[in-house]
């Protein structure tokens, strides 16, 4: 499937899970969809100002709380002074990150099978102890960029 065919699903996808909660797909939210699977990695208020001029970052942060609200938006952050905003996975795929505590560097890193295989299963014997069952994992690691060490 072409890049544009997968975009037109995935704004499909999007509007509907709105629409399942009343919300429209306005023109500000559609905005920050496109420039976030257009960017594809997390963004900061800043980099959607700097993207996006003519939207105001009150709207635009608005905008990314309601879309997180209905899953479509992740929120990623070392602490709250770098909140940076991904498509939800169900959207794009299973990746982890590494988080610079310092600048806010956010690097998404996506596992090897062999990878996700071993903390699946550390995951599950960890949960079983609780009789927890789980279904999915978020690892993000917090640390020092290359360029901050
Ligand atoms: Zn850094
Ligand atoms: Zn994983």
């Amino acid at each position: 499937m072409s890049a544009d065919g997968m975009a037109d699903d995935l704004h499909d996808l999007v509007e509907a899970r709105l629409r399942r909660v009343d919300q429209r797909y306005t023109p500000g939210r559609r905005a920050i969809i496109d420039l976030l699977v257009s960017v594809g990695h997390p963004v900061s208020i800043g980099d959607i100002a700097g993207r996006l001029p003519r939207l105001p970052r009150s709207s635009a942060y608005r905008h990314l709380v309601d879309l997180q609200v209905v899953g479509l938006v992740r929120r990623v952050a070392a602490n709250d002074e770098f909140a940076r905003f991904e498509l939800a996975e169900d959207l794009t795929e299973h990746h982890h990150h590494l988080l610079c505590v310092d600048c806010g560097k956010v690097i998404d890193v996506t596992p090897t099978a062999a990878f996700e295989r071993s903390v699946t299963k550390a995951v599950d014997q960890l949960a079983e102890t609780e009789g927890f069952q789980p279904h999915s994992h978020r690892l993000d690691v917090l640390g020092l960029c290359a360029s901050c060490r």
